[in-house]
C-alpha cells in the first residue's frame, strides 16, 4: 500500500451532510453556501467571506477586485503553485517575481521592496507549506506604497501569525478547498476580506458580473437583473459547501494532528542529513506540507521513496521557469536564486490528517534509512 503526500478525510457525518443537501431544494446558490461562508468567516474572524468554485477562481476574483489590468504589476513569490501568478495574467497584469526567505521559503520582504515600481498595484504573499509570511513587513510595504495586499493562504487555513489567525492579515485572503488542502469541498475556494467593496466585487464576479443572484431575485419577486461588469460562472455548489461546513468542524483536531506528525518527523530526522525548513517562533504552523532539504541527493531520494510506496513530492519549480512563462515573459534562470536553490533540494513528505501512527513511522523509517545512503 502506498502512502500519498496528501489526502482528504471524509467520514459518515460528511456523507450525511451531502445527502441532506441532495434532498433539499437548492443544489447551488442556496443556503448551504451562505452557511459555509458564515462558518469559515467566524472560524478565522473575518467579516466577509465569498465561497467560489476554486482557489484559482478566488485569486482571479481578488485580482479583479483589486482592479488589476494591462500595465499593472503584481509582486508574487517565485516559489508557489502556478495559479498564484496565473491569476495576474488572467487580469491582464504582469507578475513580478520576488525571491523567498532562505529559512522558511515564504516571500522575502526585502525582495518585495526591491521589486516595487511606479506600476506596482498589489503584492501577493503565499504562506508556503502553512507557515505565515512576515505579514507586518509586507503590510508596511503595502501601506507605504499604496498597494493592495493579498494573502494566498491556500496552504494555511488555521495558521496563526503573532496570535492572529490567517484570514485578516491582508486586504483579501484566498483559500482553496481542493482535496489535498486542510478541508475540502471537492473543488472550491474562498475570498475573505474586511472591506465591503472588495466583498461586493468578488460576489458579483462569481456570478457573471450580475448584480443579484437567483435566490435574491426569488425573494424579491422579480425577474430583472443587470450585468454591470464582465464576470464568470465561478459559483460553488451547495453540495460542496455542505461537505465543507461538515469538514470545518474537524479542522481544529486536524491541525493538531498535522502538528503532531510534524513533531514526530522532527524527532525522527534530528541529527540526520535531512533539514526541515525553519519556523518563526511567533506562528502557529498549519503544516499543509512538511518540507525537508535533502542537499544534492533529492532526485535519488525521490525515486527510491516512490519505489517504496512513499508519496513524496516537490513544491515547487519557480513559476517563471515554466516554459509558458519563459516564452511569454522572457524569464530565465538566475532571477530568484534562493527559490532556485531551494527547488533543487526540497522534498515534501506525506502529511495529512488521516495518517495513522503506523504510516508516520513507516515514512520516518524509510526516509531516515534511505537518506543515510549515498
Ligand atoms: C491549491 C493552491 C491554489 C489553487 O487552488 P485550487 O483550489 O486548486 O484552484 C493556489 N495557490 C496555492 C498556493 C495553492 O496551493
Amino acid at each position: 500500500m502506498s502512502i500519498p503526500y496528501g489526502r482528504q478525510l471524509v467520514d459518515d457525518d460528511d456523507v450525511r451532510a451531502v445527502c441532506d443537501v441532495l434532498r433539499s431544494d437548492w443544489l447551488t446558490t442556496g443556503p448551504a453556501v451562505a452557511r459555509f461562508e458564515a462558518a469559515v468567516g467566524e472560524f478565522v474572524g473575518a467579516k466577509h467571506a465569498v465561497a467560489i468554485s476554486s482557489g484559482t477562481a478566488a485569486l482571479h476574483a481578488a485580482m479583479n477586485a483589486a482592479e488589476i489590468g494591462p500595465g499593472d504589476e503584481v509582486i508574487v513569490p517565485a516559489l508557489t503553485f502556478v495559479a498564484t501568478s496565473n491569476a495576474v495574467l488572467y487580469s491582464g497584469g504582469r507578475p513580478v517575481f520576488a525571491d523567498v526567505d532562505r529559512e522558511k521559503l515564504v516571500i522575502d520582504p526585502a525582495s518585495v521592496e526591491a521589486a516595487v515600481t511606479s506600476k506596482t498595484k498589489a503584492i501577493v504573499g503565499v504562506d508556503y507549506a502553512g507557515h505565515p509570511c512576515d505579514w507586518d513587513a509586507l503590510s508596511a510595504i503595502a501601506r507605504k506604497n499604496g498597494l493592495v495586499l493579498i494573502d494566498d493562504a491556500c496552504h494555511a487555513l488555521g495558521a496563526e501569525y503573532k496570535g492572529r489567525k490567517i484570514g485578516t492579515l491582508a486586504d483579501m485572503t484566498i483559500l482553496s478547498f481542493h482535496p489535498v488542502k486542510h478541508i475540502t469541498t471537492g473543488e472550491g475556494g474562498m475570498v475573505l476580506s474586511e472591506n465591503p467593496t472588495f466583498f461586493d466585487k468578488v460576489k458579483r464576479f462569481r456570478n457573471h458580473g450580475i448584480d443579484t443572484d437567483q435566490r435574491q431575485r426569488a425573494e424579491r419577486g422579480t425577474y430583472q437583473y443587470d450585468m454591470v461588469e464582465l464576470g464568470f460562472n465561478y459559483r460553488i455548489s451547495d453540495i460542496g459547501c455542505a461537505l465543507g461546513t461538515s469538514q470545518l468542524r474537524k479542522l481544529p483536531s486536524w491541525l493538531a494532528k498535522r502538528n503532531a506528525i510534524a513533531r514526530a518527523y522532527d524527532e525522527a530526522f534530528s541529527g540526520g542529513p535531512l533539514v526541515p525548513l525553519g519556523r518563526a517562533p511567533d506562528v502557529l504552523h498549519a503544516f499543509h506540507l512538511y518540507v525537508v532539504r535533502t542537499g544534492h541527493r533529492r532526485d535519488t531520494l525521490f525515486r527510491r521513496l516512490r519505489a517504496e510506496g512513499i508519496g513524496v513530492n516537490v513544491h515547487y519549480l519557480p513559476v517563471y521557469l515554466h516554459s509558458y512563462y519563459r516564452r511569454t515573459l522572457g524569464t530565465a534562470p538566475g532571477l530568484c536564486p534562493v527559490a532556485e536553490a531551494a527547488y533543487a533540494e526540497v522534498l515534501s513528505l506525506p502529511m495529512f490528517a488521516g495518517m495513522t501512527d503506523h504510516d508516520v513511522e513507516r515514512v520516518a523509517d524509510r526516509v531516515g534509512r534511505l537518506s543515510g545512503e549515498g
